[in-house]
C-alpha cells in the first residue's frame, strides 16, 4: 500500500460506520476531563524525553528565544491546558531568519542534486522512524483524533520522500536553434529563499509540502507555522537538523504574524511566499509581495461541492462523503462544504448518512475509537454557532446535532442539516466545522451550476456509476481537484491546487516543483567559429 493509502485507508476506516471499534469502545463523555489531562501529560513527559517537544525558534541552526523573551503559550484544544509557552517573535527575529537563509542558499543551491536527495530521504527516514512521537504531539496541538494525525505523519513525510526522489529528475532543456551558429538551453535554477507561512489544520503535512520541493530544487526557508500549532513544526526542524541538512537552510519563526508576514514581504532577499490559510491573509501576501515582485503560491479556502447523484451507490457515497466532510472535524479546506443530494435519492441518503454521522465518536483525540476532536478553538465554534442560526433561520431542518457537545469546550455535535438553499451562508461560505448541509437539486446542469455558483475552486466530489457522467462533471466542474465515488484524493504525488480565489499554484507531484524554478534562458552564440 503507498504513504497515501495507508493514511487514506485508516482515516476511512476509522470513520466508518460499521467499524467496530466505534461501538465497542468506551464513550469520551464517559471519560473525565482529569482521565484526559493525565494522558495529554503522559504525553509530553515523553516527548520531552525524545527531545522533540522544542520551544524555541530555530534561526542558523539554533534554539533561540524571542529578543525581548516574549512569550505565547500554545494549549490542548481538548482540555484547553497550556502544553508550552513558545517565544513570541517579530520582524527583528525573522530579519536575522532570512538572513541566516540568504546565507545557507550560496552553498545549499551549489550541492549536486543527488546530495540534496540523500538529506531529504534521511530527513524523511527520521520523520517516519518518529511517527508515533509526531502523531502524538499533532493530537495535543491540534485535537484530531491520533489515528488521523498518525496519517497525517505518513501523508507529511510523503512530500520528503518525494521531493527526494524527484530532486534528481528537475531536467533542462534543449531547444531547436533558428540560426546554424546558435545553441540554446534552457536552466532551471532554485528561486532563492523562500516564505512558508502556514495554518494550523495540518501542523506537519502544510509545512512539508513546502519545505521538501523548495529543499530539493536548491532553496532554503523561512518557516512561519501557525501561532496555535508551532510545536509540530519545531519538531519536524529538529529532525531536518538530526538528518544534517546544513544550519541555516530551515528555519523557524513564530509570534507576531502581522510582523513576521511584513518582513518576509519586505525583504529583497525573499523571492519566493508561499502560504496555505484564509483568503483574506491570501490576498494580503499577495499584494504585499508586489512590492518587491515575488513569485507566490497560495493554497486558500474552499467551498467544496459532493453531488450525489441518483445513480450513485449508497454505501459508496455515505462512505465518501462521510469521509470527505467530517475529517478533522471538518476542518480542511477541501473538506465537503455543500452536500449536493438528487431529488430521487435525497431521503434515502438522508436517512442512512445522518444515521452514520451519528455514530461518529466525539471525544480527546487520545481516546481510543474516537472520531472527532474538538474544533480548534472559540471562535471556530461561534461561527459554526452562526451560520447554523442563519440556516435555520431561512427554513433548513436540522437532521441531527446542531450543538455544542455535552462535553464543553469546544467539541461541537456532528450535524446534518437538510433543505439547505444556496442562499445561506452554509452554502456560501466555509463552515469549517462538522456540519454537513443537504441541498437538494433536479437535474445534472442544476448540480453543476450550483457547485460553480462560488468564489472558490479547490476540491469537489461526485458520487455516480455513470462513467459518461463522471468524464461530464468532472470537466464542467470549475475546481482545481475532482474525486470521484472517493472522499479522500489528496497525495503527495498528484498536484493539489484551486482556481478562482481558491489559489494559485499546485503543490505535491512533479508540478509542485515548479513553483521553487527560476527558467533561465542561455543562448550560445558564434558557435561556427573555431
Ligand atoms: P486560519 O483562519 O486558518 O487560521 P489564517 O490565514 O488566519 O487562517 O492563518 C494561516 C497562517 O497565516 C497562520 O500561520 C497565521 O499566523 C498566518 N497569518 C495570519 N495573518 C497574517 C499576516 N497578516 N501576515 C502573515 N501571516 C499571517
Amino acid at each position: 500500500m503507498s504513504t497515501l493509502m495507508r493514511a487514506t485507508h485508516s482515516f476511512t476506516k476509522l470513520l466508518s460506520p460499521s467499524s467496530r471499534s466505534l461501538s465497542l469502545r468506551p464513550s469520551a463523555s464517559l471519560l473525565t476531563r482529569h482521565q484526559m489531562s493525565t494522558e495529554a501529560e503522559n504525553v509530553i513527559t515523553r516527548l520531552k524525553n525524545s527531545g522533540l517537544l522544542r520551544s524555541q525558534g530555530l534561526i542558523a541552526g539554533k534554539w533561540v528565544d524571542a529578543h525581548d523573551r516574549k512569550t505565547i503559550k500554545v494549549c490542548n484544544p481538548a482540555t484547553g491546558e497550556v502544553i508550552v509557552d513558545v517565544p513570541c517573535m517579530g520582524q527583528k527575529e525573522t530579519n536575522d531568519a532570512i538572513s541566516s537563509a540568504y546565507e545557507a542558499f550560496y552553498s545549499w543551491s551549489k550541492l549536486t542534486a543527488t546530495e540534496r536527495s540523500k538529506f531529504l530521504r534521511k530527513w524523511y527516514d527520521l520523520l517516519i522512524a518518529h511517527k508515533e512521537d509526531l502523531g502524538q504531539l499533532i493530537t495535543l496541538e491540534q485535537g484530531k483524533p491520533l489515528k488521523e494525525s498518525l496519517g497525517e505523519v505518513s501523508y507529511g513525510a510523503g512530500f520528503i520522500e518525494f521531493s527526494a526522489e524527484e530532486a534528481k529528475r528537475i531536467y533542462g532543456d534543449i531547444i531547436p536553434a533558428t540560426l546554424p551558429d546558435r545553441r540554446l538551453f534552457v536552466l532551471k535554477q532554485p528561486v532563492g529563499v523562500v516564505g512558508a507561512i502556514t495554518p494550523w489544520n495540518f501542523p506537519l503535512a502544510m509545512i512539508t509540502r513546502k519545505v521538501g520541493p523548495a529543499l530539493a530544487c536548491g532553496c532554503t526557508v523561512v518557516i512561519k507555522p501557525s501561532e496555535l500549532t508551532p510545536l509540530t513544526a519545531l519538531a519536524a526542524a529538529e529532525l531536518s537538523l538530526q538528518a544534517g541538512i546544513p544550519p541555516g537552510v530551515v528555519n523557524v519563526v513564530m509570534g507576531n504574524a502581522a510582523d513576521i508576514g511584513d518582513a518576509l514581504l519586505a525583504s529583497t532577499q525573499v523571492r519566493k511566499i508561499t502560504f496555505t490559510g484564509s483568503t483574506a491573509v491570501g490576498k494580503k501576501l499577495m499584494a504585499g509581495a508586489s512590492g518587491t515582485v515575488k513569485r507566490v503560491s497560495l493554497e486558500l479556502g474552499g467551498n467544496a461541492p459532493c453531488i450525489v447523484f441518483d445513480d450513485a451507490d449508497l454505501d459508496v457515497a455515505v462512505k465518501g462523503a462521510i469521509a470527505a466532510k467530517f475529517r478533522n472535524s471538518g476542518q480542511t479546506c477541501v473538506c465537503a462544504n455543500r452536500v449536493l443530494v438528487q431529488e430521487g435519492i435525497y431521503e434515502k441518503f438522508a436517512n442512512a448518512f445522518s444515521k452514520a454521522v451519528q455514530n461518529l465518536q466525539v471525544g480527546d483525540g487520545f481516546t481510543e475509537g474516537v472520531a472527532q476532536g474538538p474544533l480548534i478553538n472559540e471562535a471556530a465554534v461561534q461561527k459554526v454557532e452562526s451560520f447554523v442560526k442563519d440556516a435555520i433561520s431561512k427554513g433548513a431542518k436540522v437532521l441531527l446535532g446542531g450543538k455544542r457537545h455535552s462535553l464543553g469546550m469546544t467539541f461541537y455535535e456532528p450535524t446534518v442539516i437538510g433543505d439547505v438553499k444556496s442562499e445561506m451562508l452554509l452554502s456560501r461560505e466555509e463552515v469549517f466545522g462538522p456540519v454537513a448541509p443537504l441541498l437538494p437539486f433536479k437535474t445534472e446542469e442544476e448540480a453543476i451550476h450550483l457547485a460553480n455558483d462560488t468564489n472558490a475552486g479547490l476540491a469537489a466530489y461526485v458520487f455516480t456509476n455513470s462513467i459518461q457522467r463522471s468524464w461530464r462533471v468532472s470537466e464542467a466542474l470549475e475546481y482545481g481537484l475532482v474525486g470521484i465515488n472517493e472522499g479522500i484524493i489528496s497525495t503527495e504525488v498528484a498536484p493539489f491546487g484551486g482556481v478562482k480565489q481558491s489559489g494559485l499554484g499546485r503543490e505535491g507531484s512533479k508540478y509542485g516543483m515548479d513553483e521553487y524554478l527560476e527558467i533561465k534562458y542561455v543562448c550560445l552564440g558564434n558557435m561556427n567559429s573555431n
